[in-house]
């Protein structure tokens, strides 16, 4: 089924999601701007899991690095069959602080990148058998926060690429799909539950009583990559604990 590729790699659920893929015996290309981090967990992994594991540093709004990165990737880690899009970036721009470059920045990283990247890597995909694609969407992606407007519209416009992705490339045998995370305790949202009260109202929308832990979506996204989900396309996975069952 070949290697994967994981943008974020180097934190929270990106990072999360490159441990259940390796532990699953795949080989894990750990793409993230903090290069250092990346090669860092990348070493982690190599050792901890026996696979091969490359970390390399790239900002996924440059789409013009990616043949490079790809290449980098192969030498060490063999073909690629697999991609997760965990980078991505909120910023709290409501209506009123609308700012055209903030929302591009916002755009450009969590949707945009994707299915570029899920382009440049068609070649690899094409070549390995039950080759998939997760895209990390959000709750946000179907419920509205009128504090980042700018986010919210990535999220949902990711899970339309989804879909047009999985119709284009089913006939070839390549899956697409997303999962949709609720509060996950990761660097991204340690300033919000920081915040008085914040944690308790995360923990409380779900009908489990916590914020959900980076591991807790890593185990979705190795399974969406899997054989396991050989039926799985165009799909949307929700993983948050139930809030958005009682919402
Ligand atoms: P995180 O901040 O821990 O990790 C994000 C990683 O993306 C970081 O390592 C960062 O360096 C990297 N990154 C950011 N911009 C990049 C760029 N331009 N190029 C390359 N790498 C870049 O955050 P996280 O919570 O693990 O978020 C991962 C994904 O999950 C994001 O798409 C986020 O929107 C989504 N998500 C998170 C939550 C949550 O509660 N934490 C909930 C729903 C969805």
């Amino acid at each position: 089924m070949g290697a994967v590729v994981i943008t974020g790699g180097a934190s929270g659920i990106g990072r999360a999601s490159a441990r259940a893929v390796a532990a699953q015996g795949r080989g894990v290309a750990l793409w993230d701007l903090d290069g250092d981090r990346a090669a860092a967990e990348a070493a982690a992994i190599a050792e901890e899991f026996g696979v091969a594991a490359h970390g390399h540093q790239i900002d996924v709004t440059d789409a013009a690095a990616f043949d490079a990165a790809i290449d980098a990737s192969r030498q060490v880690v063999g073909p690629i069959g697999g991609l997760v899009h965990a980078a991505g970036v909120v910023r709290a721009d409501g209506l009123g602080q609308l700012d055209a470059d903030a929302w591009d920045a916002v755009l450009d990283v969590n949707l945009r990148a994707f299915p570029l990247l899920t382009q440049a890597l068609l070649p690899e995909l094409r070549s390995v058998s039950g080759a998939a694609v997760v895209g990390i969407s959000s709750i946000e992606g179907w419920i509205g926060n009128g504090a980042i407007p700018a986010y919210c519209a990535s999220k949902a416009g990711l899970l339309g690429a989804v879909r047009s992705m999985a119709a284009q490339l089913g006939p070839e045998g390549v899956r697409v799909n997303a999962v949709c995370p609720g509060y996950i305790e990761t660097p991204m949202l340690a300033d919000a539950l920081e915040v008085p009260g914040l944690r308790e109202e995360f923990s409380n929308s779900s009908v489990l009583g916590r914020v959900g832990q980076p591991e807790e979506i890593g185990a979705p996204v190795a399974f969406l990559l899997s054989d396991a989900a050989s039926f799985i396309t165009g799909a949307s996975i929700v993983v948050d604990g139930g809030t958005t069952a009682v919402d």
